[in-house]
């Protein structure tokens, strides 16, 4: 099967690797190296300053975001929260479950945020501000720019998650001034699901240990970052995938490092939005504001859901189906994870076949 979902996404055979073998012992000095590395090359790629630190967390990225949450927030905070889609759903049912206050800016699918979006929020006594920078499910890549300045402006600490957008579009934690920035494994760094990442600017760090108590042992960063010290962690990680986050780490840092992935995955989604247009295939792209990580598509003659079916059984690849109210109208193409040019003509040439048997 090939995959052009958005995670998880194909691996390259260097990871795969890693994952048939055994599972070595972990509480060993050879394995805090591994892990001081890939903090460090993680703080590197995000470009975070260097009295940031990295934790790394055994659970899937929403792990990652409710971790920030109850760390790095209180009752005493103030947040906005961006809304446009399932990822920013998320964030808001996260900011109710902890009891955190928290106004919404709920934009409409496929819209970015524009400076009136923000405008009305300016010196409200805001404390803090979380961001999907690249909404995954309308595919819609936030102006992190925008967002930056206000939060400077107003001294907003600014929660990132980069969950979709770390390794495939640019980020700079330091010139952002990000807080937290969060990202998962499955996802542009192409290895197996499983670790979530938090970098953390020193901004982070001061709420961390002084102003907060984090009621849930797993997830308490102070924890995690007390062992990450010694290049450990507080419980069993998932050790294989550290593993290949190292080797990934390394191959992208070899290769000229985060700005070279990001390359590699524009090349990818401008090569396939090329052949939609030169194809006049009967999509519309439906957002307004793309990221490299994927295209949204809204399918003009056909259930959207139906077309992912189709392509699954018939053609043996994975596009990605969309949930809830989007279900028929969009799905995405990927450009994350181990894929080239002649994966996407595959794909082109399923899609000019189903319209030679008008089922698009
Ligand atoms: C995938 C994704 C998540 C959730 O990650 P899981 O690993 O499925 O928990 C959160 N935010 C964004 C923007 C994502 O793309």
């Amino acid at each position: 099967m090939l995959n052009f979902t958005v995670g998880p996404v194909q691996s390259k055979e260097s990871v795969l690797a890693i994952g048939s073998e055994q599972v070595p012992y972990f509480r060993t000095s050879e394995f805090s190296g591994l892990m001081l590395e890939n903090e460090c090359l993680m703080k590197k790629f995000a470009n975070a300053t260097d009295d940031s630190r990295v934790a790394f967390l055994t659970c899937s990225g929403s792990g990652g975001m409710e971790a920030a949450i109850m760390n790095s927030l209180n009752k005493s905070d103030k947040a906005l929260v961006v809304n446009g889609g399932s990822f920013g759903e998320r964030f808001v049912e996260l900011l109710s479950l902890h009891g955190i206050p928290f106004t919404e800016i709920k934009l409409e699918h496929g819209k970015a945020l524009k400076p009136e979006d923000l405008a009305p929020y300016e010196n409200k006594g805001y404390t803090s501000f979380l961001v999907q920078k690249h909404e995954t499910s309308t595919g819609v890549h936030y102006d992190i720019n925008l967002i930056s300045d206000f939060c400077k402006r107003n001294n907003l600490f600014l929660i990132v998650d980069a969950i979709s957008s770390f390794l495939c579009d640019p980020f700079d934690m330091a010139a952002t001034n990000t807080g937290i920035m969060i990202t998962g494994s499955q996802k542009a760094l192409a290895c197996a699901p499983g670790i979530a990442m938090l970098v953390l600017a020193p901004s982070a760090l001061k709420r961390i240990s002084e102003e907060n108590k984090c009621c849930c042992q797993y997830l308490d960063l102070k924890l995690a970052l007390k062992n990450m010290e010694r290049g450990q962690t507080p419980w069993t990680p998932a050790v294989s995938i550290l593993r290949q986050i190292n080797v990934r780490l390394r191959e992208i840092e070899a290769m000229g490092g985060a700005y070279t992935e990001v390359a590699r995955c524009a090349e990818l989604a401008k090569y396939f939005r090329d052949k939609l247009v030169e194809y006049k295939l009967p999509f519309e792209i439906v957002s307004e504001s793309l990221s490299n990580a994927v295209t949204p598509l809204h399918p003009t003659t056909q259930s959207a859901y139906e077309i992912f079916l189709k392509i699954k059984d018939d053609y043996g690849m994975w596009i990605c189906p969309n949930g809830g109210d989007m279900k028929d109208t969009i799905f995405r193409v990927g450009h994350i994870g181990y894929l080239h040019k002649d994966d996407y003509d595959k794909l082109i040439d399923a899609f000019l076949d189903l319209r030679e048997k008008k089922f698009i």
